[in-house]
């Protein structure tokens, strides 16, 4: 049989640096697919469809709950986002590498569907510099940005499912750790039973 691709799953508050990070393990990583995600929240400045997100409506959003589009979704931030499933599960099935950026209500759905999934939460060292980086972002009103926080407290709540805490404290040593988690997880034994038996045989 040949071997499925392993799915990663990177979570944290918002303001912890993810999709900084994401984005850069992307670049220094071969192999690994991003899954874009679909969301009814409004584009960032900068932000591209179909490359951060596929930005939808609440209409087609609904749409494609009800085709069963979705491995998972969640109402949050008074929005919707979701992880469309045929992607991600065509990947795996070639035996390709599949990072999800997502919320920890939507890991833990993703993880009961996929017990070998890796779970990494990425965190500042400190509640405070969490704080300090969402109003520095700017990107969200005051409203929206003590919604931010106060989910925060819950997610924060759900690290102790995770298999590794990514501290970004230092951006390029944050990326180099969630790399290096990448590349040790790749080696794992049950991972590589193929190549075991392989040297059973000789
Ligand atoms: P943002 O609005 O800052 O881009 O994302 C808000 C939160 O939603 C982040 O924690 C992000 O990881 C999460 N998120 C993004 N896409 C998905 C998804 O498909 N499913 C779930 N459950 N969460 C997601």
């Amino acid at each position: 049989m040949s071997k499925s691709g392993i799915l990663f799953i990177i979570s944290g508050p918002s303001g912890a640096g993810k999709g900084t990070i994401r984005g850069k393990v992307m670049e220094k990583e071969i192999g690994l697919t991003f899954s874009v995600s679909a969301t009814t929240r409004a584009p960032r400045p900068g932000e591209i469809d179909g490359l951060h997100y596929h930005f939808k409506t609440k209409e087609e959003f609904t749409k494609m709950i009800e085709n069963n589009e979705f491995i998972e979704y969640v109402a949050k931030f008074q929005n919707y986002y979701g992880t469309p499933k045929a992607q991600v599960e065509s990947l795996l099935k070639e035996g390709k590498d599949v990072l999800l950026e997502i919320e920890t209500i939507g890991a833990r759905n993703v993880r009961k569907m996929f017990p070998d999934a890796v779970m990494i939460f990425v965190t500042p060292s400190s509640f405070e510099e969490l704080e300090r980086r969402l109003l520095y972002r700017g990107t969200e009103s005051e409203k929206v940005r003590n919604l931010r926080l106060k989910i925060a407290k819950k997610e924060y709540k759900s690290m102790k499912r995770y298999d590794y805490i990514a501290i970004n404290d230092d951006l390029d040593q944050c990326v180099n750790l969630v790399c290096s988690i990448i590349r040790a997880e790749r080696a794992k034994r049950f991972r590589n039973l193929d190549i075991v038996e392989h040297f059973n045989q000789i």
